[in-house]
């Protein structure tokens, strides 16, 4: 049986076009800077997120804690939306390695305006030494966010957080592991938020189908100071040609594609928000991410009766399922999803 693998986005394989690529690609020691087609990638990465330099990485979770350590120093404060991927799902790096403490801004779906962020700032009374508090130092946004469901953040918004970040002394890093996803649900460049920050980082290896590959974009002085801390954490590749190789050829098909995800995520949310077990709001559903709750039994359950059927979802809280489109998953696909839910659904 085919199966309909929806828990992530990670999920897909490398097409045979993009294989044929990577066979292909022209390779040296990129710990020498001779990989020419990691070199081209940087480049390519750069100048799509209108940045002065890129740096390829192994993982996005390098990526987002390259930029936190080479903007911190241990002791520092991040702020940060309460669930985003830095805080939440990258085994607590932000803590053990960059060493720096947390404020977390908690929102309904990961996108917050200034006035939460004004909130957030330290403005010691009066009395009290302003010296006490850890320096705030970094806001991290992430776009789209991932646990708020796929959220785009609404350009005017983020332009007016990371004013009011810049006016208080922060500096600004994005989480743009999906920014393809919200250029293409927004229709404007990537650039047009990720040219406003000081650092970005995005992968390679979620919708646009990469094997593997994330890259940290920035100042040429921040990638410097990231390249340092890439090789202190085991980061720095030999002839990573091969796997570059793979990133710029998913940049260059697979990007305005995701919208075809997006529209079979809304196809899904609309299909389950007609089956009465389950409860989802569709008008939320922007990108490719799909959040339901199962009202009459646990979400566990629910996915185990699913794979039972050939569909894989992913149980993230004790009634909540995500589900993800991507590059393997076809109309059919969902049609077929839909009636493995509903059948579950009527018990
Ligand atoms: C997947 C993801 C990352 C990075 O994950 P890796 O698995 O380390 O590549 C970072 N941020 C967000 C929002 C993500 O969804």
């Amino acid at each position: 049986m085919n199966v309909v693998d929806l828990r992530s986005d990670t999920v897909t394989r490398p097409t045979p076009a993009m294989r044929e690529a990577m066979a292909r690609a022209e390779v040296g020691d990129d710990v020498y800077r001779e990989d020419p087609t990691v070199r081209r990638l940087e480049e390519r990465v750069a100048e799509l997120l209108g940045q002065e330099a890129a740096l390829f990485v192994p993982s996005g979770t390098m990526a987002n804690q390259l930029a936190l350590r080479a903007q911190t120093e241990p002791g520092d404060e991040i702020l940060a939306e309460a669930q985003a991927h830095v805080l939440l799902f990258e085994r607590g790096a932000h803590a053990a390695l960059a060493g720096v403490t947390v404020q977390a801004i908690p929102t309904a779906a990961g996108v917050f305006g200034p006035e939460e962020l004004a909130r957030r700032l330290h403005q010691a009374p009066p009395r009290i030494p302003p010296d006490l508090f850890p320096p705030q130092r970094l806001l991290c946004l992430e776009n789209t966010h991932n646990s708020g469901g796929g959220t785009v953040w609404p350009l005017e918004t983020f332009r007016a957080v990371v004013g009011l970040a810049r006016e208080s002394g922060l500096r600004v890093h994005l989480d743009g592991a999906r920014i393809w996803n919200a250029a293409v649900a927004a229709g404007m460049p990537e650039r047009s938020w990720t040219g406003l920050c000081d650092s970005v980082a995005v992968c390679f290896s979620k919708g646009l189908g990469a094997p593997v590959g994330s890259a940290v974009a920035g100042s040429r002085a921040f990638v410097e100071r990231a390249r340092r801390f890439r090789g202190m954490y085991g980061g720095a590749m030999r002839q990573a040609g091969v796997l570059a190789a793979a990133a710029l050829y998913a940049l260059e098909h697979h990007r305005e594609r995701l919208a075809e995800d997006h529209r079979l995520a809304r196809k899904l949310a609309r299909g389950l928000a007609e089956l009465p077990a389950l409860a989802v709001e569709p008008e939320r559903v922007q990108t490719n991410i799909v959040y339901f709750r199962t009202l009459r039994m646990p979400a566990e359950a629910f996915a185990a009766r699913a794979q039972e059927e050939g569909v894989k979802v992913l149980p993230v809280g004790h009634d909540t399922i995500r589900c993800l489109t991507h590059l393997e998953v076809s109309e059919s696909d969902i049609d077929r999803a839909l009636a493995v839910f509903a059948k579950i659904a009527n018990g």
